[in-house]
């Protein structure tokens, strides 16, 4: 037996009222229908302004994502750009490692090329970072390259400013390096300089930059310059008249250091010239 409600309808005009009677189940059903639809609706509702704001916010996604690709694009081609300056620094510095030659070849450092295609635009922001610091890397590898070619020619320009080069005095040869006989015993004796003859008097420069570090009289040779100029070379001006620099005096190639004189063991005014390298003497006839 089931439980069941009576509805009155009842009209205004008099008219018969009208009984309906319905189960329990069927209000039941019928709210819960109503329930249901209710949500459905609801959700509907709410599904309906989430799409329409998803929507929004995915046209603005697009929009920052298509200047983002274009700011890629556009740092792709910045990146080209100084790849290309790094290519004609690259070849700069392998020309000047050229003009270097043989000193250059032992280098740590080797001139180095920027490896990838040039017209290949990063694809994402990972590709672009590392293009990047692959530049970075090949700016490193450069500067150093850079400071060791600085220093090379530094060197070089030293070496070169300190290697004896030239006459020392005008004159004209009269003795050469090597074994000669004595002019006062008659015994073979080395002779392990150059004479250059000529008037008492006349200008003695130095043949290359350096310190002086003699600058005295002696017996045989009489009043006598020694230069040291680093690298190893030191020069010798001995039977001088007169002297013109100090021990310690600091000088140029070309500076004045004496004048050709007659002093010490001489037979005759001259320039008794040496050069000696890491102690020994060398002919300095290769040097004139
Ligand atoms: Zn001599």
């Amino acid at each position: 037996m089931s439980r069941r409600f009576t509805l009155m309808y009842i009209p205004d005009s008099g008219k018969q009222a009208r009984r309906i009677r319905v189960s329990h189940r069927f209000v039941f059903t019928a709210m819960l229908v109503f329930l249901l639809s209710t949500a459905l609706m609801g959700w509907l509702i709410v599904d309906y302004y989430r799409q329409g704001f998803d929507q929004q916010h995915f046209n603005q996604l697009l929009v920052e994502n298509s200047e983002q690709r274009q700011q890629l694009k556009q740092m792709g081609r910045d990146l080209d750009g100084l790849r290309r300056e790094m290519i004609v620094l690259t070849d700069a510095d392998a020309r000047v490692r050229g003009t270097l030659d043989s000193s250059a070849e032992n280098s740590v450092v080797q001139p180095v090329a920027i490896g990838g295609a040039l017209d290949t635009s990063p694809a994402d922001m990972t590709e672009l970072q590392k293009q990047i610091n692959d530049l970075r890397l090949a700016i490193d590898l450069r500067r150093e390259s850079q400071e060791e070619v600085r220093d090379l020619l530094n060197d070089k320009q030293s070496l070169s400013l300190s290697t004896p080069s030239g006459w020392p005095t005008k004159g004209w040869l009269t003795s050469y390096f090597g074994m000669r006989p004595s002019p006062y015993s008659g015994r073979r004796k080395m002779h392990e300089g150059l004479d250059i003859a000529a008037n008492t008097g006349t200008p003695i420069t130095a043949t290359a930059d350096g310190v002086v570090i003699k600058s005295t009289t002696e017996s045989g040779f009489g009043k006598v310059v020694m230069i040291d100029h680093g690298y190893g070379y030191r020069t010798t001006f001995a039977h001088n008249s007169k002297l013109l620099v100090k021990s310690g005096t600091r000088v140029k190639r070309g500076d004045k250091i004496a004048e050709v004189g007659n002093t010490g063991r001489s037979t005759g005014s001259h320039l008794h010239y040496e050069i000696h390298l890491n102690g020994v003497p060398i002919n300095p006839r290769k040097f004139l």
